[in-house]
């Protein structure tokens, strides 16, 4: 897919939605919330808007003026965010990183947890499944701590062992110096390797979904490695997908067209 159209914020022209990050142009938030508004003939406006780490703050309250209602937020900026906005009274100060903002409330929530819990519901792993997350940055901190949650076994492994058993220790997860995959109902790649087409240490058997949060329409490398291996895989579409229709919902009160949004950021 191509590049997405982008302002830096000090340029952004007036909107209603955006996806602020840095980059931004890779996101495929744009086009999934845009063919949304068509297909319910809202003439709203979602832009990707390029925040540099330090200037969320500012760049929110220029959006704001601006008359944007609402922001998704992207890397590197989720713990920033955290930190500048209001965070829902909840769970999600346990994690410590926000994905979706209201303006000019400033209030914020982060929907990437429910949007994985859904995207591996309709992979048919549902609560009691034992899962493998690899990585412990943003995204693996927030799938551990809601997949947990909803009765999981969730089991850390990162290439910095420290940082996962911190996680683990954090939030009552189990964790293991070396990524091994038998035993497993599904293995989560959340760290970054994939963006750098770099290869994980895993010791792949048994049978299970392999899911890379990563989104692509060529299979990763952790993808091509699980294929061989016999697992089932799957990309972090329906992920974004559903984080994108819980903050659509959570700005608007309405149910967004999920089949059309899904359309959109397919192949
Ligand atoms: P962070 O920068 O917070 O964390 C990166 C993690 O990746 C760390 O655990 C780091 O390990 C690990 N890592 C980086 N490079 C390597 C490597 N070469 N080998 C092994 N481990 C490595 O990133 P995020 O958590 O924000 O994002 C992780 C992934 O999730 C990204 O691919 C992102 O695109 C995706 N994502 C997808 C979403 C979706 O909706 N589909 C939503 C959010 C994120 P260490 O601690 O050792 O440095």
């Amino acid at each position: 897919m191509s590049l997405e159209r982008w302002y830096e914020w000090r340029d952004a022209p007036s909107g209603d939605f955006a996806v602020v990050g840095d980059p931004v142009a890779h996101s495929w938030s744009p086009r999934m919330h845009r063919a949304a508004y068509a297909a319910l003939n809202y003439s709203w406006e979602y832009r990707a808007i390029r925040v540099p780490a330090g200037e969320l703050e500012q760049a929110l309250k220029a959006l704001a003026q601006k008359k944007y209602r609402g922001v998704n937020v992207t890397v590197p900026l989720k713990q920033e965010a955290f930190k500048c906005t209001r965070p829902e009274i909840g769970a999600i100060s346990r994690v410590g990183a926000v994905n979706t903002i209201a303006l000019p409330s400033m209030m914020s929530t982060n929907t990437d947890g429910i949007g994985l819990y859904k995207a591996l519901l309709e992979s048919h792993v549902g609560p009691g499944a034992s899962v493998l997350i690899l990585g412990a940055g943003g995204s693996a901190r927030s799938a551990g701590f809601v997949l947990h949650r909803y009765g999981y076994h969730v089991t850390v492994w990162n290439r910095t062992t420290e940082t996962a058993a911190a996680l683990a220790g954090e939030f009552g997860l189990r964790w293991v110096e070396t990524p091994r995959t038998a035993g497993f109902d599904a293995v989560l790649n959340a760290t970054s390797a994939s963006l750098a087409d770099a290869d994980l240490p895993i010791e792949w058997s048994g049978r299970g979904l392999a899911m890379d949060m990563m989104y692509a329409i060529e299979a990763t490398p952790f993808m091509q490695r699980a294929q061989s291996a016999g697992w089932r895989t799957m990309d972090g579409r329906e992920m974004l997908l559903w984080q994108g229709a819980t903050s659509f919902v959570w700005w608007t009160g309405i149910d967004p067209p999920i089949g059309v949004m899904r359309e959109a950021i397919s192949a």
